[in-house]
């Protein structure tokens, strides 16, 4: 079971982000603090007296749109809605308590959602000011909380409250050994089709169990592979026949499963090929650092020749050329042909995702890389690698110590990547490489 949606909404500026920042603050890793690699995050996992939840931060979803304020209040509100199990509503005291406030909240309360609010920019200990009263106006059944984001205070109350509306499992929402699938694709493309193939009898709704009202629809099945949990974001969508329309949300909403998922299935139709759109599902899937596995569905639909298949697989190559990790599969989710593949395949590359390589095979895979090929020089000056370790896992994620950056042009690092792989596999996964500069040594 998937860990309990928290979302924090509420007017621009009022200070959603440094809340979201603050609260996820310690989890951030070595890379996502290296210039190139950093990702403005709306999804991640927080944590408070051992109770995992993933934390959206609804103001970073569009942060560039051009569109009227109420419009993104309206927009952010709706995903908070669709999403969350609980909304945090952040107000600013020192804005007070004004129309566009009421605004969201009316959208809110028609959600039944739980919902806490939240008045930030409390900067000061000790007495509330007398502006905090007025946001009991807003008449939610919880009272308002008090918070400083910059600061920090007030955090250990507005989690606490968050904690006691979310609903967790026995073990505390996180099963480990359950890997979560995303099943992305254009529509029609034949993504609930092949949940329904692969999950058959078995089928379960998990939101329907958990009691979550979250439109969600995940899937866990238990077979002889493993356990595996598959977000459906076919199934999301019909759910909400309104924002249904809007373009943007099918893409919010892809983003959101991959973000929540260890594997990828993206689903493409035969018939149609590797399309614009396909590109750009793919590109989130490949952004996020996911192991994905390529499903061409609506196989029985082609008529084939003993070139097909080579012919299918040069498109998809030349169209997705920025995963050739990414192993290409040809099913029928109609007929069944392939789909018990896909439980191994799944496993193979979350396994793949998750290796890691000692420092010392490391060290040695880049005495030899470096012995066939020579690092690039410029100017009588050579990249000398010190070394090079593995900082995390899904994606394996490398740091090299180098002499110089802006040395370790593309071309060097694609080799070293493909050193990499082919020592090692890593089939179905991204992979990063970050590079650090360590002051001039050259002389040595
Ligand atoms: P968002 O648009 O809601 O995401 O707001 P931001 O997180 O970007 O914050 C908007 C501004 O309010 C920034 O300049 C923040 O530094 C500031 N801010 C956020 N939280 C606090 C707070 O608790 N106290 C004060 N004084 N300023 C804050
Ligand atoms: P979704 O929107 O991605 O969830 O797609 P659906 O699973 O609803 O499938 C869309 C349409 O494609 C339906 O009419 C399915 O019957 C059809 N479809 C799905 N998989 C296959 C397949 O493998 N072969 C053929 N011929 N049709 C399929």
């Amino acid at each position: 079971m998937s860990k309990p949606v928290v979302a924090i909404v509420g007017r621009p500026n009022v200070g959603k982000s440094t809340l979201f920042n603050k609260l996820i603050g310690e989890r951030r890793s070595i890379v996502e603090d290296t210039p190139g690699v950093t990702r403005d995050r709306i999804y991640a996992e927080a944590e408070w007296n051992d109770r995992k939840f993933l934390l959206v931060d609804t103001g970073g979803i569009e942060p560039k749109s051009e569109d009227p304020i109420p419009k993104q209040m309206r927009r952010q509100a709706e995903i908070a809605v669709a999403t969350a199990d609980v909304i945090i509503f952040m107000c600013d005291i020192r804005a007070g308590l004004i129309a566009d406030d009421r605004d969201i909240a009316i959208m809110l309360k028609k959600s039944g959602k739980p919902v806490v609010v939240v008045v930030n920019k409390v900067d000061k200990v000790g007495d509330l000011p007398f502006e905090f009263y007025e946001f009991y106006e807003l008449g939610f059944e919880k009272e308002p909380i008090a918070l400083s984001a910059l600061h920090g205070t007030g955090s250990g109350d507005l989690l606490d409250a968050v904690i006691e509306e979310c609903h967790f499992d026995e073990n505390g929402g996180d099963d480990e050994n359950v890997i979560n699938v995303a099943v992305i694709g254009k529509p029609n493309a034949g993504k609930s089709s092949i949940i329904n193939r692969m999950c058959g009898e078995e089928r379960v709704i998990v939101s329907d169990i958990a009691g979550t009202t979250r439109d969600a629809v995940d899937t866990r099945i238990d077979n002889q592979y493993g356990s595996y949990n598959f977000i459906d974001t076919a199934g999301i969508r019909r759910h909400s026949k309104v924002e249904d329309r809007i373009e943007k949300f099918s893409v919010i909403r892809a983003k959101m499963a991959v973000e929540r998922s260890d594997v990828c299935l993206l689903m493409i139709d035969a018939k149609d090929g590797v399309t614009e759109q396909d590109e750009k599902i793919a590109g989130i899937a490949h952004e996020a650092g996911k192991a994905t596995v390529i499903v061409i569905n609506k196989w029985d639909a082609i008529e084939k020749e003993n070139s097909t298949v080579n012919e299918y697989n040069r498109k998809i190559r030349t169209a997705l050329a920025y995963m050739p990790y990414a192993p290409i599969i040809y099913v029928s989710a109609l007929t069944g042909q392939r789909v018990a593949h896909l439980y191994e395949l799944i496993t193979q590359i979350y396994n793949e995702a998750r290796r890691r390589i000692t420092t010392g095979m490391l060290n040695d895979l880049l005495n030899d890389a470096t012995t066939r090929v020579q690092p690039p020089s410029d100017k009588g000056k050579r990249l000398k690698i010190y070394y090079m370790t593995q900082t995390s896992v899904a994606p394996p994620t490398f740091v090299i110590f180098c002499n110089s950056e802006e040395l370790f042009h593309f071309s060097y690092r694609r080799y070293i990547e493909n050193c990499l792989r082919d020592t090692f596999g890593f089939e179905g996964t991204p992979i990063r490489l970050v590079i650090r500069q360590r002051g001039d040594d050259s002389t040595k």
